[in-house]
């Protein structure tokens, strides 16, 4: 029996070809959801199409700090599929920089992905969630919120991530009576590109040191965590975080 049959999924960042969020929208996928993946990089929207069913899939271009986007792409998944039962904020980009260099431009930047994206795509599907009286929305915060940093983004990005898991714990509070759930997920280190190229073998020698299940993350162990938490296997639970990090921050 399939986790997550006949439910409509949004997964947002969903069409980098490593990245966590189409590995999630694949998975999700095969336990019988239709899947809405939207990115805001066209060329890899254009690449994924193919890889769904179209009757079961839509592949949406769309900017999660633009609202206009954010509220149109809500609307067309209601047109076309008549319902939204999970949102994955997972759209989502880093720096390593160090404290005193963050500009203001970079602040600005790393905020409104991670944080303001999730408040807008979950503002735009929160009035169909609320008519239906269910839905499951999952926020991807970061170990780096809970650690502060020193894995691989700078100061604005724990900060942002850690940002997503106080918003995401008020909404769960305000969202609860309407039968909607809001968790989020804490990845530790996960091989993707986010880090365009700049994690160094050194230090991900001296990241693994630190991680008792003495291995990076692979997209796959978050997208488990995702599809936990999107079915109705966790339907008490709210408000939640879960880590995903082999041990690197027991706490
Ligand atoms: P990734 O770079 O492969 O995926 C991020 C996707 O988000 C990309 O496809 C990108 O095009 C898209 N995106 C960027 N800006 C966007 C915007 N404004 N609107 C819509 N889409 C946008 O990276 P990933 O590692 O798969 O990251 C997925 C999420 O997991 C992110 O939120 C990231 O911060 C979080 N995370 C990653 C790690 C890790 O180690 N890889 C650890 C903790 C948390």
């Amino acid at each position: 029996n399939l986790l997550l049959k006949d439910k409509v999924c949004i997964v947002t960042g969903a069409a980098g070809i490593n990245g966590i969020g189409l590995r999630t929208a694949r998975m999700f996928y095969e336990q019988g959801a239709t899947i809405v993946i939207s990115d805001v990089n066209a060329d890899a929207c254009n690449q994924v199409r193919s890889m769904f069913d179209a009757e079961r899939s839509m592949v949406e271009v769309s900017n999660v700090t633009n609202r206009d986007d954010c509220v149109e792409l809500a609307k067309k998944v209601v047109e076309r599929f008549g319902r939204i039962d999970v949102l994955v904020n997972n759209a989502g980009i880093t720096q390593p920089v160090k404290f005193d260099e963050i500009t203001g431009e970079d602040y600005d930047r790393i905020m409104d992905v991670n944080l303001r994206g999730m408040l807008y795509m979950s503002q735009a599907v929160s009035p169909q969630m609320k008519a239906q009286k269910s839905g499951s929305i999952i926020n991807t915060s970061s170990v780096s919120a809970q650690r502060g940093g020193g894995i691989f983004g700078g100061p604005h990005y724990s900060a942002a991530k850690a940002g997503m898991l106080g918003l995401g714990k008020a909404m769960a509070r305000e969202l609860g009576a309407h039968g909607i759930r809001v968790n989020a997920v804490t990845p530790g280190l996960i091989a993707t590109d986010i880090t365009g190229g700049k994690l160094t073998e050194e230090m991900k020698e001296r990241i693994l040191e630190g991680i008792p299940l003495a291995r990076l993350g692979k997209p796959e162990d978050v997208a488990k965590a995702f599809l936990f938490l999107a079915s109705d296997l966790s339907d008490y639970i709210t408000g939640a975080t879960l880590d995903v990090n082999g041990g690197m921050h027991i706490h």
